[in-house]
């Protein structure tokens, strides 16, 4: 076999050089940045989505940039398409983010889940919490309009299907683990033929970590049948000083908090407002409970002797991002 190839590549140069210009081609194609595949705003099937931006890397440029509370921005980018496209991210999915800290031979890649309307062309912004040793949450932080940021991806969320039979489900979210739940429920919420109703419980360590106040506020006025936000405040320490003018108040029409952390019986609640709601409990693939939170709190509420394993919800009835 080796023989017969030696002899055809020796008896047909141009096969050879044929075969190397494809290899060297096709090394150029997956290593060289191509223009944003993103979604034409007429056209919402060609865009960001996988494989594209996840071999080939691309750049967006920050727009702008809003200090939202103590430790969280707001980073808006423009779309190198401007507003003949869209991102094409889907509803609670995220893109990957990616930078080379100056001393580091590799780069650093993490998820961050969109905020903005999926519909409006031309952006996409994130928000964006800052741990105090983060690697890439301090290089966003660090970003000013302008800057280039480099992105792949986008990764897949869960992929929701409307019900026009009256159901309901619950969300339950962590601090800055609210950006994929908050995108799936206005996503879910916007299609008027959907009839599921959301039950949403937040937890924060402060009343300085709420963030997309505002919006929250706006989708419970807008959908009062369908969409329920409790808030959870584990302490009441502000962080002093540093909370400052940063520190949000209340919106128009939000629910009263509850101190302390989502417990068994907030949970408990919380499934038991899910089921007098009439109609069914859960999605069509089952999923009862939508998790997105820290790492500690996952253990306690999804984890395999967590809150809602003791409550009954099976591991098949959680998703948890
Ligand atoms: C699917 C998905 C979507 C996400 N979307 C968002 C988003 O929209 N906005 C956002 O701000 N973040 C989001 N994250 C988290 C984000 O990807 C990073 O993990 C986060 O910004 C920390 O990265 P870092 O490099 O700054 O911290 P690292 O350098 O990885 O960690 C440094 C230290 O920070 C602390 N830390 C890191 N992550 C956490 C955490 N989650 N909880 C508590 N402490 C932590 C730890 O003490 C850690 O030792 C998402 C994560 C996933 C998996």
């Amino acid at each position: 076999m080796a023989a017969t190839f030696a002899r055809t590549f020796r008896a047909r140069p141009y096969l050879t050089s044929a075969a190397f210009a494809g290899v060297v081609g096709a090394a150029y194609y997956t290593t060289t940045q191509r223009p944003v595949l993103l979604d034409s705003a007429h056209n919402a099937t060609q865009t960001f989505s996988f494989p594209k931006t996840m071999l080939f890397s691309q750049q967006l440029t920050v727009t702008g940039v809003e200090q939202v509370n103590h430790d969280t921005k707001r980073i808006t980018f423009s779309l190198p398409g401007g507003k003949e496209e869209t991102t094409g991210v889907p509803a609670s999915a995220a893109i990957l983010t990616q930078h080379t800290p100056s001393n580091a031979w590799f780069p650093v890649l993490r998820p961050y889940t969109p905020i903005h309307d999926r519909s409006e062309p031309g952006i996409l912004q994130l928000l964006v919490k800052k741990y105090p040793l983060g690697v890439a949450s301090s290089y966003m932080h660090s970003l000013t309009p302008g800057s280039q940021l480099t992105v792949r991806g986008p990764i897949p969320g869960y992929v929701w299907q409307p019900s026009p039979t009256p159901r309901s489900v619950l969300f339950v979210a962590g601090g800055a683990g609210i950006t994929p739940i908050y995108s799936l429920a206005r996503e879910a919420l916007k299609d008027e033929q959907d009839r599921t109703r959301i039950h949403l419980l937040w937890g924060v360590n402060g009343e300085r970590d709420i963030v997309l106040r505002e919006e929250l506020a706006a989708l419970q006025a807008k959908y009062p049948e369908r969409f329920d936000v409790r808030y959870f405040v584990s302490s009441s320490d502000e962080g002093g000083k540093d909370a400052g003018s940063l520190a949000t108040t209340p919106a128009k029409g939000e629910q009263s908090r509850e101190k302390g952390y989502i417990d068994a019986g907030a949970l408990r609640r919380a499934m038991e407002a899910c089921e007098s709601g009439g109609g069914s409990l859960g999605d069509a693939k089952g999923t009862k409970v939508f998790f997105c939170g820290p790492p500690g709190m996952q253990e306690k509420i999804v984890g395999k002797k967590g809150i809602l394993s003791e409550l009954g919800v099976g591991k098949k009835e959680v998703y948890a991002w």
